[in-house]
């Protein structure tokens, strides 16, 4: 539907030419602005329908200022009666149209407000520098012959990075919303480049209100039709390396351009070329090191997730493993002793059945707590070890402190009181403690203690619950 409509458009742009041949320019100007506006409103809706929302909303911004540039050369050729001159203001315009593009295109996906500072800040320099540059040519009424060369050669570096890293970031569209943006931004910006190239190097109409006009038309109805169009933002992804390093790279772009754009400048502009130059590595720069902190801060997160257990924020079963490890190996270098205990809790099933199973994993926190409680020292460790079982690694230590260390833990335990709806009001807990004590370790592998432990829990189960029971490790042979 919507592509009937773009072709009816340009025919009827066609037949005003044909048919109104006193005002061609006039009409012709008036579809000139109106295609750029189409595609702006196009890109509006789908901005709210999508998730790429920044990108879309770009798009309306450059649509407007291209319209802007056709509006004032109309008002150039038509208002003030001067044909054939080419207006500064709307050459300025329609390079401006470029940055709010390449910002989109620099803009990797849901960024803190403080990196889209940056690049806000770096695609303000870049519309600047397209300004300085523009008007060093041109006077605000005018853009003399000579400087026109310099102006489209610009226009061509921009149409075709635009172009380009559209379709790198096509490629690498790391989810489907991005992925029909820049679908629609490539096919647009490719079509924009070769329609522009032509117009700009070989068309020979003089002025506007020629058949040449028709081809402007066409990326801008190529835009509207595929922002409207409704497909559905999903799809197969691109390939995860690719597309990690494509959003990894795209924060380059906007630096990437400064440094072009003050490269052509640097003869003329001297000065300003030097802070684009500045400005471009301190931009990047400032952007990696936001990224680094971001990505060392989360590698922090992930690290702890990795150990800590999560519903009761002891640490869980690998860095129990770890821990016993490296105490074993600490306790065996110098000579003083260590334990292990095992913590049960006691009926835990039955606790379950009766008071529900959201009652039991906060009994299994609040136990958890109490023995973190207990275990004041440092370099004791304490773990969940599996369902309800906990177990604490206890660093240089004698018999009797293992054993006292495992009676206070007993003890905390039985006085925690749970709220419950029950009639009874709140409900306590027990524990069962197996305890190993090794005084001088010759064994490498902990796993004679793992097993008296063991050993001595089923001891204390078998012996009534709510006790502490002493396991023995083998003798050394
Ligand atoms: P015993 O005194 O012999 O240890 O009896 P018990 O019922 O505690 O022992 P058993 O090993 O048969 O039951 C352990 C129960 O612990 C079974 C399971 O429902 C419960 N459990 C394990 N993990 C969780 C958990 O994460 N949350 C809750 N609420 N219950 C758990
Ligand atoms: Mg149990
Ligand atoms: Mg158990």
């Amino acid at each position: 539907m919507a592509a009937v409509l773009a072709a009816l458009y340009i025919v009827c742009h066609g037949l005003a030419l044909v048919l109104v041949p006193g005002h061609a320019q006039a009409v012709s100007f008036s579809f000139l602005i109106g295609a750029p506006l189409l595609a702006a409103l196009a890109c509006l809706r789908r901005m709210h329908r999508s998730d790429a929302r920044v990108g879309w909303f770009a798009l309306v911004v450059g649509m407007l200022l291209w319209a802007g540039g056709m509006a004032l050369n109309m008002y150039q050729e038509i208002g003030l009666g001067t044909p054939d001159a080419t207006p500064g203001a709307s050459m300025l315009f329609y390079v401006l149209y470029g940055v709010p593009l390449t910002f989109a295109m620099a803009h990797p996906r849901h960024e803190p407000w403080y990196l889209i500072l940056i690049d806000g800040a770096l695609a303000l320099l870049l519309g600047y520098m397209f300004f300085v540059h523009t008007f060093s040519f041109a006077t605000l009424s005018d853009a003399p012959e000579p400087g026109l060369g310099s102006l489209r050669m610009m226009f061509d570096i921009e149409n075709l990075f635009i172009a380009v890293f559209a379709l790198v970031r096509y490629l690498a569209s790391e989810d489907a919303p991005r992925r029909v943006f820049f679908r629609a931004l490539t096919l647009y910006a490719w079509l924009y480049m070769a329609m522009a190239f032509y117009i700009n190097h070989f068309a020979t109409d003089a002025s506007y209100g020629g058949p040449s006009d028709l081809l402007i038309d066409l990326p801008f109805l190529l835009l509207a039709v595929m922002a409207l169009r409704d497909d559905p933002e999903r799809g197969d992804a691109t390939p995860r390396r690719l597309a990690l390093a494509v959003r990894a790279g795209s924060p380059l772009i906007l630096p990437a351009a400064l440094l072009v754009v003050s490269a052509v400048m640097v003869k003329a502009h001297p000065h300003l070329a030097v802070v684009g130059f500045a400005l471009a590595t301190l931009g990047s720069g400032l952007r990696g090191v936001v990224m680094q902190v971001r990505a060392m801060e989360r590698q922090d997160q992930l690290d702890v997730l990795t150990r800590v257990d999560a519903l009761t924020g002891v640490a869980n079963r690998r860095a129990f493993d770890q821990a016993l490890q490296a105490e074993w190996s600490r306790a065996r270098r110098s000579g003083q002793g260590m334990a292990l205990l095992m913590v049960d809790i006691d009926h835990f099933k039955a606790f379950n059945d009766r008071f529900g199973h959201p009652l039991g994993d906060a009994c299994l926190r609040a136990v958890a707590t109490a023995l973190s409680g207990c275990a004041t020292r440092g370099t004791d460790v304490v773990a969940r070890y599996g369902g309800e079982e906990f177990a604490v690694v206890v660093s240089g230590t004698t018999r009797d402190g293992a054993l006292a260390l495992a009676e206070t833990m007993r003890l905390a335990v039985e006085r925690l009181r749970l709220a419950t709806t029950d009639p009874v009001g709140s409900v306590g807990a027990t524990i069962s403690i197996g305890v190993a004590h090794v005084a001088l370790i010759t064994s490498v592998d902990p796993g004679t203690l793992l097993a008296a432990t063991d050993a001595a829990l089923y001891d204390a189960k078998r012996a009534g619950r709510n006790r502490v029971v002493e396991g023995r490790l083998p003798e050394p042979r």
